[in-house]
């Protein structure tokens, strides 16, 4: 397969549209039998459930070329899975689990010629998504849906290494307790906007969220989840019930222990006691682990003594071994990488 005349390190994350995507459609009751298409657009009714009352889930994992030239995903059935949490808390049907993997598979077969080369830093990024289609004007779930897969190249995380983010602790709330915040729905990034061009404008790369019934405690940013790591070396991400389970945290909760030996706490954390941590990133699929140099906390400043430099040694650590494992230069726990071809 020849691949597509791209300048693959120059990518930035970036919507290019490629040759396939996947749809399947939901009709009285059930999902019809799905098929890839060159049509990238989507015609909708205006009074449809998605575009009035954001009936809408997503995810997002990527593909990438091994060392050893297979092209691979990294444990889509977990994605699989979270949207099918996400689907129900949303009133959706649920797509079913092996069939999203499935057309995970199909859809990044058929776009192949756009997989980055190893090497590159860049992947081909995968969004599956779903939404309630036909017209709905009093407030109730859709009756028919559409779950769609497409993927688009996107470029290395970090040109010209992790540099560490500055970020601020945020005044607006993300999620509320017994909301939406553990699920991939679109409504909470929309909420998240003001947010992020606010802080932007502020000269912060992300918003640090906390809980919104107590504000003292820290949840996560707009996408990534926090991890820490203390003065002893142990690893500490935060817990609640409205973040978004990062599938990348709780891989690198695994990678702690099982392969490097270090104690891990998933446990309420306290914006008070940040300050004593040595290390501090960001955990997500875009960029494994982001680190962060500093918080902004309005008039206090917490320095992480890993400084604005480089990352902090152990989520160095943390993030060589992980990549390691995607790559193909680490063997991988039995499951987590899916061989596409
Ligand atoms: C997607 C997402 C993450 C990261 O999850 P991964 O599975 O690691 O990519 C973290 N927080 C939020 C709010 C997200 O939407």
């Amino acid at each position: 397969m020849e691949k597509k005349n791209i300048d693959w390190s120059n990518l930035g994350f970036a919507y290019m549209q490629t040759d396939m995507r996947y749809v399947s459609n939901y009709k009285d009751g059930a999902w019809d039998e799905g098929a890839l298409t060159s049509d990238a657009n989507i015609v909708l009714n205006e009074c449809a459930c998605v575009l009035q009352y954001a009936q809408t889930c997503f995810e997002g994992l990527k593909a990438y070329t091994t060392e050893d030239g297979h092209i691979v995903t990294f444990r889509p059935d977990l994605n699989a899975k979270r949207m099918a949490d996400s689907a129900a808390r949303l009133e959706m049907p649920v797509f079913p689990e092996d069939r999203f993997v499935e057309a995970v598979h199909k859809v990044v077969e058929a776009n192949a010629a756009y997989v980055p080369p190893y090497g590159s830093g860049a992947t081909l990024y995968i969004r599956p998504y779903m939404f309630g289609s036909n017209a709905v004007i009093g407030v109730k779930p859709a009756d028919e849906y559409q779950f769609r897969v497409f993927t688009t190249p996107v470029g290395p995380y970090f040109k010209g290494g992790a540099k560490p983010i500055t970020i601020r602790v945020c005044d607006y709330d993300r999620a509320a307790p017994h909301g939406t915040g553990h699920v991939k729905a679109g409504l909470n990034y929309a909420m998240s906007l003001y947010a992020i061009v606010d802080a932007h404008q502020k000269g912060y790369d992300e918003n640090m969220y906390l809980d919104a019934a107590t504000r003292t405690k820290v949840e996560e940013t707009g996408g990534a989840n926090f991890i820490f790591i203390t003065k002893d070396n142990t690893v500490v991400t935060p817990k609640s019930g409205t973040i978004l389970p990062s599938i990348t945290r709780r891989s690198l909760l695994y990678v702690a222990e099982k392969y490097l030996g270090l104690k891990t706490e998933e446990r309420e954390v306290y914006l008070d006691e940040v300050k004593d941590f040595a290390e501090c990133g960001l955990c997500g699929t875009a960029a494994v682990i982001s680190p962060v140099g500093k918080i902004v906390d309005h008039d206090k400043e917490i320095c992480f003594p890993s400084g604005m430099e480089k990352m902090g040694p152990t989520i160095q650590k943390l993030y060589d071994t992980l990549t390691g494992i995607q790559m193909g230069h680490i063997e991988a726990p039995e499951g987590w990488i899916h061989t596409i071809c």
